[in-house]
């Protein structure tokens, strides 16, 4: 390891690497642990792979703080999860009991978390005494039993004694949007007076303050440093190798369709990375990448795994350049490609090397 201006650099790196901060995770996980009161459970959402930082690393880590329930989306996702997590915790998939989940479901003790009336009668067929939740659709339309639906198999349903009954929230990025309320509202009339513990918030719900946070809260992006906890401390860096810097004269372009052209003499330097590892391609433009604490702007198109940087600035070729950083966060980055910081996280690639800190 050498050391420049501040920035360790691994050299001969062979691909990006993407440093994961266990301990942050359980930090912010505490945090929003500490804004729901404390007889409210604080769960961790933790579908595709923990958001695309690894699951089999996160999840035990949050089990070390506390954490004793999580939510992934899919059977097989559970599976993977009860193998990292050994039998104590209860896990919940949102896709439900979907056709030819029923041994999956079984065998991890996996509680499906029932979606339509179609999945509750084949929930109650194929595993009538296995546990299961519900969800309840309050005005998102998209997954869960609506009001009429409801109505219709409520008592059928509650005599089989679901665990827990859920709904989410379409808008809670936006503290005041009406649907908050009007969702918020819905899930009384639709919840009240049934004796079965109830969740709504994820990340933005939490925030939205305690009317919000029933009985379980579930958060995912918060964990990972993402909006809309803006106080979460930050989760991720990322560095990409560069492979390759060369001088060009004023008046060349540089990458696909020669969408970028030096106006003086230039020095360019190709880096590992490029849209197949996550790097969107809209953000071609006005992405800067870090070189210790000199920004450089990415100039050209995004290419599959290449990406290419104006270094004419700096004084000497860099043998890596940060992407993600404290202050550069999937949110940044998110916002220069007019996407969300959820997307970034989710789309990082698989072939960057993971570097954990922290964790069991
Ligand atoms: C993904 C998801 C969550 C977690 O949401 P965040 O915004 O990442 O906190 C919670 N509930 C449901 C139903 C989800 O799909």
């Amino acid at each position: 390891m050498t050391a420049t201006s501040g920035l360790t650099i691994t050299p001969h790196m062979p691909t990006g690497i993407l440093h994961i901060d266990l301990e942050a995770i359980a930090a912010n996980w505490r945090a929003l642990d500490a804004l729901s009161s404390y007889d409210c459970e604080t769960a961790a959402t933790v579908k595709a792979d923990a958001y695309g930082l690894g699951v089999t690393q996160v999840a035990p880590r949050l089990f070390a703080e506390g954490c004793r329930a999580f939510f992934v989306a899919t059977a097989d996702e559970g599976l993977e999860l009860r193998r990292a997590l050994g039998p104590e915790p209860r896990i919940y998939a949102y896709y439900g009991h979907m056709t030819g989940d029923t041994a999956t479901l079984a065998r991890a003790d996996v509680v499906p978390l029932i979606c339509s009336l179609e999945q509750l009668m084949r929930h109650l067929e194929a595993l009538p005494r296995h546990p299961f939740g519900l969800q309840l659709d309050t005005g998102m339309n998209r997954l869960g039993l609506k009001m009429e639906e409801w109505a219709a198999v409520a008592e059928l349903a509650l005599r089989a004694e679901p665990v827990l009954v859920t709904t989410h929230l379409a808008s809670s990025d936006v503290p005041d949007a009406a649907q908050n309320t009007d969702q918020l509202a819905r899930f009384h009339e639709m919840t009240d007076g049934i004796s079965v513990p109830r969740s709504l918030a994820a990340t933005g719900g939490i925030l939205l303050g305690g009317e919000y946070h029933f009985d379980m809260t579930r958060p995912g992006i918060g964990l990972f440093g993402g909006l809309p906890f803006a106080k979460a401390d930050p989760v991720v860096a990322l560095d990409l190798p560069v492979i390759s810097c060369f001088d060009i004269a004023a008046g060349e372009a540089v990458g696909y369709s020669a969408t970028w052209t030096a106006r003086a003499p230039s020095r360019i330097a190709t880096v590992g990375g490029g849209y197949a590892d996550g790097l969107l391609r809209s953000l071609s433009q006005g992405m800067e990448v870090m070189v210790g604490p000199v920004p450089c702007n990415v100039v050209g198109r995004v290419s599959m795994d290449l990406l290419t940087v104006d270094i004419s600035h700096l004084d000497r070729d860099p043998e890596s350049v940060r992407v993600l950083d404290a202050h550069r966060g999937v949110d940044t980055l998110a916002a220069s490609a007019g996407t969300i910081g959820y997307e970034v996280l989710t789309s990082m690639g698989r072939r960057y090397k993971r570097q954990y800190r922290g964790g069991q």
